[in-house]
């Protein structure tokens, strides 16, 4: 198979559709990382551009709600609305100055936060009736909190809605361990981090017939960065899934099921090719990428430090202006390039670097 074309700008639709059936041929997957603001969301394109392969982005609420500044309330999700709207524009403004295909999309939402994703839904919708493209490529539900049935039935819902403005939706089957946003799991029963087959199964068969998807299952998967513990990552329950899907249901596909990697961070390379070989085509990262673009920053901060203490004086003389270090710009650069860095290198590992082009 050649190199999948595609052109840079926000990928939606079938188009997406397209994408993802290739990274399955191909057993490749794509970088999800958060963004939260123009030096994550310029870092992310960058990485995208020296990859050569497109790159998911995504807000979490908590994201959003920064992007549009702390400062502001955000009763109702206003703010995370707002923020995730702005980012999004910031995004389809400077992918084609990049050059680079981008899959625009938002992170957990459990069912208090669906105010949050009810608003970006209809600026979907309004942005669909004059561009004849939704503004994001897809959002994902996180009801895995709630009963099986209701999990289903709300994303189906949300998914028919959706469906008609050309989005996809991910939802989560089963918990994801460990801490992110806010959202604490890291004492939930280890059973409930291992996703059925035939829970999968389930949402399938509701899901389907309504439009585009993706599962986040769990697989003992964890959100940060922890020492090794007592939950054991089982990459088969992916393969167990499909294959349930696969049989029960006689899809042409043998992979019928676009599988997600939530709490990629701080992944064995081979447990990733493994994971990816079932049918994983979205790979989720934040701890590592926050770290990356942290690092630098303290690196910078120790290495300038008699140049940090006032804005004149510093080690070359006591009337030495500091002007060139203390503007953020300069320890803002030195972040985003870890941070392009470690994108990379996650390219790499899943496998998609240099499998694309872009015209
Ligand atoms: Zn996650």
């Amino acid at each position: 198979m050649g190199k999948l074309q595609l052109k840079p700008g926000v990928v939606t639709g079938a188009q997406l559709d397209e994408l993802f059936a290739y990274c399955h041929e191909e057993k490749c997957a794509l970088p999800a990382v958060n963004v939260t603001g123009s030096n994550t969301i310029n870092g992310a394109l960058e990485a995208a551009r020296q990859a050569n392969a497109p790159i998911i982005m995504q807000f979490s609420a908590g994201g959003a709600h920064f992007n549009a500044g702390k400062f502001l309330d955000n009763t109702g999700e206003r703010a995370a609305i707002a923020g995730a709207i702005a980012g999004a524009l910031h995004v389809r403004t400077l992918a084609p100055m990049y050059g680079v295909p981008v899959v625009l999309h938002t992170d957990h939402c459990a069912k208090k936060l669906l105010p949050w994703i009810d608003g970006l839904v209809t600026a979907g919708e309004q942005y669909f009736s004059t561009n004849k493209e939704p503004l994001f490529s897809s959002h994902m539900l996180d009801l895995s909190e709630e009963t099986l049935e209701e999990n289903i039935e709300i994303s189906r819902t949300y998914l028919e809605r959706m469906n008609k403005i050309n989005m996809f939706l991910e939802i989560e089957l089963g918990v994801t361990g460990g801490e992110e946003d806010g959202v604490d799991n890291t004492d939930v029963d280890a059973s409930r981090l291992y996703t059925q087959p035939d829970e999968v199964l389930a949402a399938y068969d509701a899901l389907a017939p309504a439009g585009s998807f993706l599962v986040a299952a769990a697989f003992g998967n964890t959100h940060g960065v922890y020492k090794p513990g007592n939950v054991k990552l089982r990459p088969d329950i992916l393969k167990n899934s499909q294959e349930r899907v696969h049989t029960a249901r006689k899809t042409k596909n043998s992979k019928p099921m676009y599988l997600v990697f939530h709490g990629g961070s701080g992944s064995d390379p081979k447990e990733i090719t493994e994971a990816i070989s079932y049918g994983v085509i979205k790979f989720n990262i934040d701890t590592d990428t926050q770290w990356a673009f942290t690092k630098p920053v303290k690196e910078y901060m120790d290495a300038n430090d008699g140049y940090l203490h006032s804005q004149i004086g510093n080690p070359e003389g006591a009337d030495k202006p500091n002007k060139k270090k203390i503007d953020p710009r300069g320890w803002l650069h030195e972040g985003e390039k870890g941070y392009v860095a470690r994108l990379i290198r996650a390219f790499e590992e899943l496998n998609a670097k240099d499998k694309f082009s872009f015209g």
